[in-house]
């Protein structure tokens, strides 16, 4: 569970959030909102990459400054442009980076590799480059990293950013497997197609603000508001 409570944040003294409070479960939540309401911002303080100004977050109780490793541990973060993410050249070796932070033994730290490619259909291309994998494996691959660290929730920036349909569909595929298994994910996208049925929650930010916090279905009308577009067939 992840517990936002009255957050404030500014950038050299310009408030972006001011007074967010939010309650995050195993749920798959949807976080919409126009270009600089604050989506990425707010994000960023989920596992302490970024400190509050005012107000907490809290992941399972604890303040994610008390224990900058567990949250990070507990919340998985795939970033908006994957390649900014990778660590290391091969695929191996990115997705083993998180887990040996942790001080993981190697047998599990292998079988952690082996699981999070597997979860993402990159079993066996340990070895390759990851400069020369397509914009829909790089997207995978950046869920891989994030799941060898066996998160609770996992929070993705705009992950259908630069992907094709067919690459957007086996994402989410992926996504639908890991919301089974109990992961609660939440997806900042401005592209809500074929979200209406996963979501069980919308999420509408505006200037820094909750604007709603409603079902997919009750969502429809509200969206227009903040300027996200509902998709056809929503
Ligand atoms: P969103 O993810 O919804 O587009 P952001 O959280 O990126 O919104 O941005 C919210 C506001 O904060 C915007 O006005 C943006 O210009 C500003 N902002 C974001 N990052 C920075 C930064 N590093 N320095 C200064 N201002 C920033």
């Amino acid at each position: 569970m992840i517990t936002v409570e009255n957050l404030s944040y500014s950038y050299d003294g310009d408030p972006v959030l001011d007074g967010l409070s939010l309650a995050l479960g195993d749920e798959w939540v949807v976080l919409a909102g126009p270009n600089g309401s604050g989506k990425t911002t707010l994000i960023r303080q989920l596992n302490g990459l970024l400190e509050p100004d005012g107000g907490s977050v809290l992941v399972d109780g604890t303040p994610v400054q008390d224990d900058p490793v567990a949250a990070r541990t507990a919340v998985g973060m795939v970033f908006q442009s994957p390649r900014s993410q990778f660590v290391a050249s091969t695929v191996g070796a990115d997705v083993a980076f998180g887990p040996e932070n942790l001080g993981l033994d190697h047998e599990e730290i292998d079988r952690r590799v082996d699981a999070a490619l597997s979860a993402v259909n990159l079993d066996g291309r340990e070895d390759e480059r990851i400069d020369a994998l397509s914009g829909g494996e790089r997207a995978r691959l950046a869920i891989a990293g994030a799941l060898a660290m066996e998160p609770e929730h996992l929070v993705l920036d705009e992950p259908f950013a630069g992907l094709d349909w067919p690459a957007q569909r086996s994402v989410l595929g992926h996504l639908d497997d890991l919301a089974a298994d109990g992961v609660g994910i939440v997806v900042v996208t401005h592209d809500l197609r074929d979200l209406r049925t996963r979501a069980d929650r919308v999420i509408g930010l505006r200037d820094g603000e909750i604007a709603f916090d409603l079902s997919p279905e009750a969502a429809t009308e509200a969206l227009p508001d903040i300027d996200v577009r509902v998709p056809d067939g929503w």
